[in-house]
C-alpha cells in the first residue's frame, strides 16, 4: 500500500518532500512556473497542518557543482512569490550547514535544498547520499511525478530510510487520472502520437495494440513507421535502429487494425526553410523534402476518429510546432480536442512538449488532465511499475 499525505499527522513534524521543478530558467529567471504551481497544493498542506518543510529537486543535468546556471535559488525565488513568504536556502543539499538550517526550522517554514544533481550520486542512487538526504526529515513525502520512472537517491534510495513516507496531492492525482484510464477507460479509447523521438513510445505503442480502438501516429516519429512500411520518405528523420520493431509492430496491429499512419504531409527542403513548403500525399514525398507537420487529409481523418472517441491519450506533437509554419496539425488537432473535451471527451496530455504547444495555443487548461510527466506517464500507461511509487510501499 502507498500511503497518501492526508493520512499523515503532520503537525511539528519535518516532512522531506521531493518535487520536480525541473524548470525553464533563463538569466537567473523562472520562465515556466507550471511545474511549481502544481506543487502549492501539497506545500500548503503541510504548512497549514504545522509541518516544517524541506523541499529538494533536480534542476537540469549540471556537469558539475560550479554549473551555478543550474542552481536553484531562482526557483527559489519563484516559489517564494507564488506563496508570498520568505523561504531558507541552502547551496548544498547534504551539507552540515544545510541539516542545521533543517534543524532550526520552526512549524509553516520551508528550507529548499540546492539542486541534488550536483552530486553525481543521486543519479547513481547511492547509499550514503540517500542516509544524508534522509537526515533532513521525519516523514518523507514523493510529489515529483516527472521523475517516477527513475531509480535516483531523492526518490527511491531515500524512501528506504524512512517508515512514514508517501505521496504529495500532485503524484495522487497523476496516479488517480492515469490508473483510471489503464483499468477500465471509457471507449472508444485513442491513442494519439507524436514528436521526435519513437525509441520512447515503441513500448507504449506495443502495449496500446492489444489495448486502445484506435492509435493515430504523427511528428517525425512517423516516418520511421511509413519506412518500416516500405515507403520512401525522403529526408524526413527516421530512427534506422527501429525500423525492425516498426516492422512488428505493423504486423502486430493488422489483426486488431487499430494502428494509423499520416496520409499526406507538409514537406520542405529543411526544417528551417519557411519559404516553400508542399503538401504531398504520404506515398509521394520526394527525395529531397522532409516530412515536417501532418496534412490536410490526416488532420481530418484523425479529427474524424478523435470525435468518435471518448477517452484520448496524447503525446508528442504533430509536427514542428515551435514553427509558424509546421504548426497547423498539432494545433487543429488541440483545438479539436479541446472542443470535444467539452462535449464530455476524457483528454489526457502527457509529455513536456504536448503541454509546451498546449501552451502556446492557450488550450492548456482546455483538457480533462495535463500530466506533469512524460517519461514517467508513457511507463505507466506503458502498463510497468514505477520504481519511485514502489519504493514507497509500506
Ligand atoms: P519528443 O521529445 O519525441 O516528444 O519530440 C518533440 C519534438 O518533436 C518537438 O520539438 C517537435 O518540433 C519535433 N517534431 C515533431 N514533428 C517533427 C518532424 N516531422 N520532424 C522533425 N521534428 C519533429
Amino acid at each position: 500500500m502507498v500511503k497518501t499525505l492526508k493520512t499523515f499527522d503532520l503537525k511539528n513534524k519535518t516532512v522531506l518532500l521531493r518535487v520536480d521543478y525541473n524548470v525553464p530558467v533563463d538569466n537567473d529567471k523562472v520562465v515556466d512556473d507550471f511545474r511549481i504551481k502544481q506543487t502549492l497544493p501539497t506545500i500548503k498542506h503541510c504548512l497549514d497542518s504545522g509541518a516544517k518543510l524541506v523541499i529538494s529537486s533536480h534542476l537540469g543535468r549540471p556537469k558539475s557543482k560550479k554549473d551555478r546556471s543550474l542552481s536553484l535559488m531562482p526557483v527559489g525565488e519563484a516559489l517564494a512569490d507564488c506563496l508570498e513568504m520568505p523561504i531558507k536556502f541552502s547551496s548544498d543539499c547534504v551539507s552540515e550547514d544545510a541539516h542545521n538550517v533543517t534543524l532550526g526550522l520552526k512549524p509553516g517554514e520551508i528550507h529548499l535544498l540546492e539542486n541534488l544533481r550536483f552530486y553525481d550520486e543521486e543519479v547513481n542512487n547511492d547509499y550514503d547520499f540517500s542516509a544524508k538526504l534522509a537526515k533532513h526529515g521525519d516523514i518523507f513525502i514523493n510529489d515529483a511525478f516527472g521523475t517516477a520512472h527513475r531509480s535516483h537517491a531523492s526518490n527511491v534510495g531515500v524512501a528506504n530510510h524512512f517508515s512514514r513516507k508517501g505521496i504529495g496531492f500532485l503524484i495522487e492525482n497523476e496516479l488517480n487520472f492515469l490508473s483510471k484510464i489503464l483499468s477500465k477507460p471509457a471507449r472508444p479509447l485513442t491513442l494519439l502520437l507524436g514528436g521526435a523521438k519513437i525509441d520512447t513510445k515503441i513500448d507504449l505503442i506495443d502495449h496500446y495494440i492489444g489495448i486502445a480502438d484506435k492509435i493515430l501516429i504523427g511528428g517525425g516519429m512517423a516516418f520511421t513507421l511509413l519506412e518500416s512500411r516500405g515507403i520512401n520518405v525522403g529526408k524526413s528523420i527516421v530512427d534506422k535502429s527501429k525500423v525492425l520493431s516498426g516492422v512488428e509492430l505493423i504486423n502486430k496491429a493488422k489483426l486488431k487494425k487499430n494502428l494509423f499512419l499520416p496520409k499526406d504531409v507538409v514537406c520542405a527542403k529543411s526544417i528551417d526553410d519557411g519559404s516553400d513548403q508542399n503538401i504531398y500525399d504520404i506515398t509521394k514525398i520526394p527525395d529531397d523534402q522532409m516530412g515536417l507537420d501532418i496534412g490536410p487529409k490526416t488532420i481530418e481523418s484523425y479529427s474524424k476518429y478523435i470525435s468518435e472517441s471518448n477517452t484520448i491519450i496524447w503525446n508528442g506533437p504533430m509536427g514542428v510546432f515551435e514553427s509558424s509554419f509546421y504548426e497547423n496539425g498539432t494545433k487543429s488537432l488541440a483545438n479539436h480536442i479541446a472542443t470535444c473535451t467539452q462535449n464530455g471527451l476524457i483528454s489526457i496530455m502527457g509529455g513536456g512538449d504536448t503541454a509546451s504547444a498546449l501552451r502556446k495555443f492557450n488550450l492548456e487548461d482546455k483538457m480533462s488532465h495535463l500530466s506533469t510527466g512524460g517519461g514517467a506517464s508513457i511507463e505507466l500507461l506503458s502498463g510497468k511499475n514505477l520504481p519511485a511509487i514502489f519504493a514507497l510501499e509500506v
